[in-house]
């Protein structure tokens, strides 16, 4: 068998595996392969809005009204959580601080950004999600960052220097005793 098929084999297994809030969420770009491949054009990129939204009207036909609610919350984690920021559903650019830039920007607490967009409690009603970040990953990546150079210019404060100081005179003390 060519290789091509052969992956495309285990594809199906690994397809088959998966549930279905999965298999609906990866419906549109299968749908786009196909298109693809029917039109020999395999310059694989983003699927085509058009590909897209029509799939999406066929993936979300047959849901109920709670697996529908289901489907758009995944959808807008899926699309609007990105490693270097996150994007604001309000009006559409992409922020770190999502948090700031919703109270600030759009005078809305976090709260009711959450309930207006089905964003609450992700972590408990989704098995594989967890509750909608309020800042992206580069943002806590950075202030890491910041702290250990703030810890670097202030030792004595931050890299526990004093508490291994206290702790080698609490040993001599036992130790004496
Ligand atoms: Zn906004």
């Amino acid at each position: 068998m060519n290789k091509t098929l052969e992956e495309a084999a285990l594809l199906m297994a690994d397809l088959a595996r998966l549930p279905t809030p999965d298999l609906v969420a990866l419906l549109p770009h299968i749908r786009d392969l196909r298109q693809r491949i029917r039109e020999r054009d395999f310059a694989l990129g983003t699927p085509s809005q058009a590909v897209l939204e029509h799939a999406e009207a066929m993936a979300t036909a047959h849901l109920t009204e709670d697996e529908l609610r289901d489907y758009n919350a995944r959808r807008r984690v899926a699309e609007t959580v990105r490693i270097d920021g996150l994007i604001c559903l309000e009006c559409g650019e992409k922020k770190e601080a999502l948090v700031l830039h919703v109270t600030k920007g759009h005078h809305m607490t976090w709260d009711e950004y959450l309930s207006k967009w089905d964003l609450h409690d992700l972590g408990d009603r989704f098995e594989e999600l967890e509750d909608y970040p309020k800042v992206s990953g580069s943002f806590i990546a950075r202030q890491r960052t910041n702290a250990k150079t703030y810890a670097k210019d202030n030792p004595l404060k931050y890299t526990g220097a004093e508490l291994a100081r206290y702790r080698e005179e609490q040993k001599k003390r036992s130790s004496s005793s």
